[in-house]
């Protein structure tokens, strides 16, 4: 028999191991507590994709302002139009009050050379006025005859049209060409008279340097004048 106790003993020391190892098993409960760690930081990534995929989507399923034809202005079009609007009514004060308080100012005679200060602020005043009130001027927006590729804008005085085409509905708030800075060119045809001697920054700074009188009835020269004006 007492042969047998030293190998029921090691048989109990064997069985201790045993269940040391079934009370550690807290151990291979760690192990999956890699993988329950890992998901998590799988999860994300997946959200991530669920996100972009469908905001990826709907652009292409959702008209621009740019896409929806005209010729009639709707919600999407006034609300690029609105904002639009709004910041050329804060701008052109900035202008005027330049105009009347500073008018020896180079940025005056970068874009108008001598013209007389009293047209310049009158035609700036004239704009003002009829982009703070709109009322009977004819909205029209992607209307194609008016449109010819690249326009961003017309205005027909004959019965007061004001027309917006696709690149208009893309053109930036900043810079030179923003959407704010057409309308002030558009409404001082139709408020001031304004004609379109020359186009574009350079067009306009050249009319100023050869031509003030001719600078003072341009478009793009009121246009640029207000986008351009230091702040
Ligand atoms: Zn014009």
């Amino acid at each position: 028999m007492m042969r047998f106790l030293p190998g029921l003993a090691v048989l109990l020391v064997l069985a201790a191991p045993g269940l040391a190892d079934s009370v550690t098993a807290p151990a291979p409960t760690a192990v999956p507590a890699l993988p329950t760690d890992k998901p998590p930081a799988i999860a994300p990534p997946r959200q991530v994709l669920t996100v972009e995929a469908p905001t990826a989507k709907p652009p292409p399923l959702e008209r621009t302002a740019a896409e929806i034809p005209g010729p009639e202005c709707v919600a999407a079009h006034r609300a690029l139009i609105d904002d639009a609007l709004a910041e050329a009514r804060r701008r052109l004060p900035e202008a005027i009050r330049l105009v009347r308080e500073e008018p020896n100012h180079p940025h005056i005679r970068r874009w108008f050379g001598d013209a007389p200060r009293k047209t310049i602020r009158l035609t700036l005043e004239l704009t003002l006025a009829r982009l703070e009130d709109m009322t009977g001027v004819d909205l029209r927006c992607n209307d194609p005859p008016g449109c010819p590729g690249g326009r961003f804008a017309y205005a027909r005085e004959r019965d007061m049209v004001l027309g917006l085409c696709a690149p208009y509905f893309r053109a930036r708030m900043d810079g030179t060409d923003s959407r704010w800075g057409i309308l002030i060119h558009e409404a001082s045809h139709l408020a001031a008279n304004t004609r379109d001697h020359a186009y574009r920054p350079n067009g306009a700074l050249t009319l100023a340097k050869e031509n003030s009188a001719r600078a003072a009835e341009n478009a793009d020269n009121y246009e640029y004048f207000v986008e351009t004006l230091p702040r």
